[in-house]
């Protein structure tokens, strides 16, 4: 039986959730749920100056928005640090690590001698092998005893076999001498310790791994499969920056777009499953591979976002919008729909949801639901509202008072009113705009009309005749 499959997301809470990030722990999500294997969370606070615990919420909110789920407990970086001590002990026992008890001047003077000489500054302690009893009675760091030969062949899912030379690694300290623990033998050992069999994450983590692989080696452990991804680069092909949409995924949230869409576009940002744009979450799961990853940077585009939620918003179930609509109001700290409106959003809600990319523009589209009488015109529509208008849809009523309130039946009554006026009904769609919705964009009319109802209509376009 294989191994069951165990991924983690491992951020360092020292800012918001951005799109890099939000990738990495979705790409690590997809991997474990399409496999029936679990999916860690560990924050990475080892870092007590830069790690805050707004941070640590902002992570778990933009996780929780995008509906990535972890199994069990958040596992805190920092409050492990006795067990990460433990290892670099262990390894001082098994002849992997040694004490190293260089200062810092020492350290500095190898450097600037290795530099004169042209010679690599990777620092070589003289206490490599010393003997023990020759050990001063000092502060100390640990150092692992990295093999000097040879290479590291980092296995890698994505960039295929990446090969570091081992003279080109230094002994790295595993203990300060304060007795704290570095980071690079924390990830390890809580990798190791948490399960993990697959770390998948960003590229700037590449070479950290050629020094993670000797701690796991060193330990006898075995080490992860591990896949990195290339960073996300914005459409220019530059570093992703702020302008380009680095944004934290609560600002997306913010603005609107669905969990749905934005997990469809992260997935497809680096990675591919033939010329699939738009999926379900169900074939994410189920298509999801490292294989698939692509080598290059993926390039952000801020149009395909907008297109995939689109596409989200329109397949998604009437009440589950509405449900996520609700979501969206609460989580931007913005009214609900009264409960008024409901049934009248639901029933429009086959129309509403085309063409819309956000919630905000689906809202924009109820717009005519959304307000009471009397309509107040905006700008633009009030002057589709002049005076020969407003004896149009005066003359119309009596039409309406009588057509029975379906599409055909609308449509026949509009069409003959307009020919009768030697006008088309693209002429009276203006005014019917402004009347029922105050505005030139909106539904069509008779989706309108057979939504708000005979009652509704009539009484809206008298208001806007007699006003
Ligand atoms: N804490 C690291 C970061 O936020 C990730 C470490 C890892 O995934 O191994 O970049």
């Amino acid at each position: 039986m294989s191994q069951a499959v165990v991924t983690r997301f491992a951020p360092s809470p020292t800012g918001y959730l951005h799109i890099g990030g939000a990738r990495t722990a979705l790409f690590n999500w997809l991997y474990a749920r399409g496999r029936g294997g679990k999916f860690l969370l560990r924050i990475e606070d080892t870092d007590r100056e830069r790690s805050t615990p707004e941070a640590t919420q902002a992570i778990l909110n933009g996780m929780a928005w995008l509906g990535l789920d972890h199994d069990g407990e958040v596992v805190s970086q920092f409050s492990r640090v006795d067990r990460h001590a433990e290892v670099a002990h262990a390894l001082l026992e098994n002849g992997h690590a040694y004490k190293c008890f260089a200062t810092q001047d020492e350290i500095q003077a190898f450097r600037e001698e290795a530099r004169a000489e042209k010679r690599s500054t990777l620092y070589q302690s003289p206490w490599r092998d010393a003997d023990p009893s020759t050990h001063p009675d000092a502060p100390y760091v640990i150092r692992l005893k990295a093999p000097r030969d040879g290479a590291t062949v980092i296995a890698d899912k994505v960039q295929g076999d990446v090969t570091i030379r081992n003279d080109q690694l230094d002994d790295m300290v595993l203990l300060r001498s304060d007795g704290t623990p570095v980071y690079m033998l924390a990830v390890v050992v809580d990798d190791h310790d948490m399960g993990v069999t697959h770390v998948i994450r960003g590229d700037d983590h590449l070479n950290n791994a050629a020094r993670q692989q000797l701690v796991y080696q060193a330990m006898g452990w075995d080490v992860p499969v591990w896949a990195h991804i290339p960073l996300i680069h914005g459409p220019d092909g530059k570093k992703l920056s702020k302008r380009h949409g680095a944004l934290g995924v609560e600002e997306y949230q913010a603005m609107g777009y669905p969990a749905s869409g934005m997990r469809n576009y992260l997935a497809r940002l680096g990675w591919s499953h033939g010329d699939d744009e738009f999926f379900t979450d169900e074939q994410a799961r189920e298509w999801f591979d490292l294989a698939g990853i692509g080598k290059s940077p993926a390039r952000f585009d801020f149009k395909k976002l907008e297109n995939l939620c689109g596409q989200h918003i329109a397949a998604t179930d009437d009440a589950a919008l509405l449900h996520e609509l609700d979501e969206f109001l609460t989580a931007t700290g913005q009214a609900a729909l009264p409960n008024t409106k409901t049934s009248l959003m639901q029933t429009a809600m086959p129309f509403l949801k085309e063409r819309a990319k956000t919630y905000p523009e689906l809202l924009d589209k109820a717009a005519f639901i959304l307000s009471d009488r009397p309509i107040v015109p905006d700008e633009k529509s009030a002057s589709a509202l002049d005076t020969a208008s407003r004896g149009i849809l005066n003359e119309l009523t009596p039409h309406l008072q009588n057509a029975s309130w379906s599409r055909d039946a609308l449509e026949q009554v509009m069409n003959q009113f307009a020919e009768n006026k030697g006008t088309k009904f693209g002429k009276l769609a203006g005014p019917l705009r402004a009347a029922l919705a105050g505005r030139a964009a909106t539904p069509s009319v008779f989706d309108m009309m057979l939504v708000l109802g005979r009652d509704e209509t009539l009484a809206r376009l008298s208001d806007a005749a007699a006003a």
